[in-house]
C-alpha cells in the first residue's frame, strides 16, 4: 500500500480536510500491526457530505436529471476504475477483516463491478415512465423517480460488496450517496473513493465518511437524507428502523442471521460434506450473515453427520488470509474474537459437547479462533439462538422432516439456509417450507440476479436483482 495514512475525506468530489484531527487506525487481522489510518468522520463532516449529496441531487441538470444511458456510462466507468484497483482492494480487505484472499477476489473484487455493469444495463433503455389506460377514460403516467439522498451504512465483513449492493442500483436510479464504512474496514473505502474520482462522477454523487456508530446514527437522522440503506447487526437495525419510523423515512435493512443447514436422511454425506457445505456454513471464517451455522441432522444418522462435519471442519487450513491456500482466516478484530470465544464458553457451560476446535491456534499473532463444532446442541441453547459471527457450528438432532422444518423455523432470524439431499423434489419441498429470505439446495451461493434479504429479525426489503432498483425509486402518478 502506497500511502496507508490518509489525511483527507472524499466529499463533494474533492479530498477535503476533515473537521477533526482524530483518526481511525486499522490493525491487520492476522498481524495485529497497524495497516493504516484515515480521518475519523464527525457530525460536521456528515453535514458537509449530506450538503454535497443534496446539491448534486437537486441540480436540475445534474445526476438525477441525466438520461439513464448517460448514468449507465458513468456506472461502467466506475466499474472499470474499480477493476483497475481490484488487486489492491481485495488484498486490503483481506488484510483488514481476515477474509481469505480467494474469497475476497470474488466477493470484494469481482462482484462490485459485476453489479455496476448489471444495473447500468438494466436502466440504460429505461424510460422511467409507463403509460397506462386509466379507468376514467384518460391515460395515467406512472413514473419511477429517484428517491434522493441515500445514507448507506455498511459493516466490515464484506465492505466493498455491501456498499455496491446499495450504490450500484441507487446510482442507476439517479440517487446520490453518503457512504459510511465501518471503522474496521476504512482503507478499502479510500481505494473506492479514488475510483469514484477517476470515473469522473459529478461532484457530490458519492461522498464517503468513515466513522463509528454515533456518527452513523447522526447520519440516519439527518434532515436532508431521503433514504437509509443499512447492512449490519439486528440490534443496530432496530435502532435505525426506530429513527426512520419516526421520520417516516424509507429504509432497507439487511441484518443478522442464524440459518439452518437441513441434512435430510437420504443424503450421501460424501457429496454433501464437502466444498459446497463448507461454503454454506463457514464462508468468510463464519463472518457471513447467511451462514447455515445450525446443522440439523436426522437422529437416525446423527453420529455419522457429527463425524463427517467434524472431520471436514477439523481438517480446514487455518492461516494467513493473504495465502491462497488458507480456508479459514482470523476474525476481523479482538472484539470479534472475544465475542466468538464468549459464545464457545457459553456453549460448553450450557452442556453442548465440544467435538473439534474451541481454542486459539498456536500462532502468536492475529485474531484467530479454531473452527469449532458443537454436538448435542438443543435449539433452545444460546449458541443455537444467537448469531455468533465466527467459525462455530452447532449440530442439532431432529426426528423427521416436519421436526426438521419446525426447528429450522424456530428462530428469531430468517436470512439464508440450505437443504442437503439426494432427492431434488424432496429438497425443494423442504426449502419451500422454511421461513427465510433465501435458501440453497445442496449449496448456498448468492446469485446477484435474484433478490436477497431476510424475514423476521433478519431485515426489511431486498437487495440484488431488478427488485433492488425499487429501493431507490419513488413512484409518481400523473393523471392526464
Ligand atoms: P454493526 O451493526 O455493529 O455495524 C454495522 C455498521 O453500522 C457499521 O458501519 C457501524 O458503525 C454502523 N452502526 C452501528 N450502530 C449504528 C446505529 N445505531 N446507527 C447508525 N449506524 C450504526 O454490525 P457489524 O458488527 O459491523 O457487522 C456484523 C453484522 O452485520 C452481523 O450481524 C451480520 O449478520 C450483519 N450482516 C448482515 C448482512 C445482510 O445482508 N443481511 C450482510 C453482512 C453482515
Amino acid at each position: 500500500m502506497v500511502n496507508p495514512h490518509h489525511e483527507s475525506l472524499f466529499i463533494g468530489g474533492r479530498w477535503v480536510t476533515p473537521a477533526s484531527a482524530e483518526k481511525i487506525t486499522v490493525l491487520g487481522s492476522s498481524t495485529e500491526d497497524v495497516l493504516g489510518s484515515v480521518p475519523a468522520g464527525t457530525e460536521k463532516d456528515i453535514d458537509a457530505a449530506v450538503d454535497a449529496a443534496r446539491a448534486a441531487f437537486d441540480d436540475p441538470h445534474g445526476w438525477a436529471a441525466w438520461q439513464p444511458a448517460r448514468r449507465a456510462d458513468a456506472l461502467r466507468r466506475l466499474a472499470d476504475a474499480l477493476e483497475r484497483r481490484k488487486e489492491a482492494v481485495t488484498r486490503t480487505v483481506s488484510a483488514q477483516n481476515g477474509m481469505t484472499i480467494t474469497l475476497s477476489e470474488q466477493v470484494e473484487g469481482v462482484l462490485p463491478t459485476t453489479l455496476l455493469r448489471y444495473y447500468a444495463d438494466l436502466i440504460r433503455d429505461d424510460t422511467g415512465e409507463d403509460i397506462r389506460d386509466g379507468m376514467l377514460g384518460a391515460p395515467v403516467h406512472v413514473r419511477r423517480e429517484p428517491l434522493g439522498v441515500v445514507a448507506a451504512i455498511v459493516p466490515w465483513n464484506a465492505p466493498q460488496l455491501l456498499s455496491a449492493t446499495k450504490y450500484a442500483p441507487g446510482l442507476a436510479a439517479g440517487c446520490t450517496f453518503v457512504l459510511k464504512p465501518s471503522p474496521e474496514t476504512v482503507l478499502d473505502a479510500v481505494l473506492f473513493a479514488e475510483a469514484v474520482e477517476e470515473a469522473d462522477l459529478p461532484p457530490g454523487v458519492i461522498n464517503i465518511v468513515p466513522a463509528g456508530r454515533e456518527v452513523g446514527a447522526y447520519l440516519v437522522s439527518h434532515p436532508d437524507v431521503d433514504k437509509v440503506a443499512f447492512t449490519g447487526s439486528t440490534a443496530a437495525g432496530r435502532q435505525i428502523a426506530a429513527t426512520c419510523g419516526s421520520l417516516l423515512r424509507p429504509v432497507t435493512l439487511e441484518l443478522g442471521g442464524k440459518s439452518a443447514a437441513v441434512i435430510l436422511d437420504d443424503v450421501d454425506l460424501g457429496t454433501a460434506i464437502a466444498e459446497p457445505f463448507f461454503h454454506a456454513t463457514l464462508l468468510a471464517n463464519g463472518q457471513a450473515c447467511f451462514a447455515s451455522t445450525r446443522v440439523l441432522a436426522p437422529r437416525s444418522r446423527y453420529d455419522e453427520v457429527v463425524d463427517a462435519v467434524s472431520s471436514l471442519v477439523g481438517g480446514l487450513t487455518v492461516g494467513d488470509p493473504l495465502d491462497p491456500g488458507t480456508q479459514i482466516g482470523p476474525m476481523a478484530g479482538a472484539r470479534q474474537r472475544d465475542r466468538v470465544e464468549g459464545y464457545i464458553e457459553k456453549g460448553k457451560a450450557e452442556g453442548a459437547r465440544l467435538v473439534v476446535g474451541g481454542t486459539r491456534p498456536a500462532s502468536e499473532k492475529g485474531f484467530y479462533v479454531t473452527p469449532t463444532v458443537f454436538a448435542d446442541v438443543d435449539n433452545s441453547q444460546t449458541i443455537a439462538r444467537e448469531e455468533i459471527f465466527g467459525p462455530v457450528l452447532s449440530v442439532i438432532a431432529y426426528t423427521d422432516e416436519d421436526d426438521a422444518v419446525r426447528i429450522a423455523n424456530d428462530s428469531e432470524y430468517g436470512l439464508g439456509g440450505s437443504v442437503w439431499t439426494d432427492n431434488d423434489e424432496r429438497g425443494m419441498r423442504v426449502a419451500r417450507r422454511i421461513h427465510t429470505g433465501t435458501i440453497g439446495l445442496n449449496h448456498y451461493t448468492v446469485d446477484p440476479a435474484a433478490p436477497f434479504g431476510g424475514v423476521k429479525a433478519s431485515g426489511l426489503g431486498r437487495e440484488f436483482g431488478p427488485e433492488a432498483l425499487r429501493n431507490y425509486q419513488q413512484i409518481k402518478s400523473i393523471y392526464r
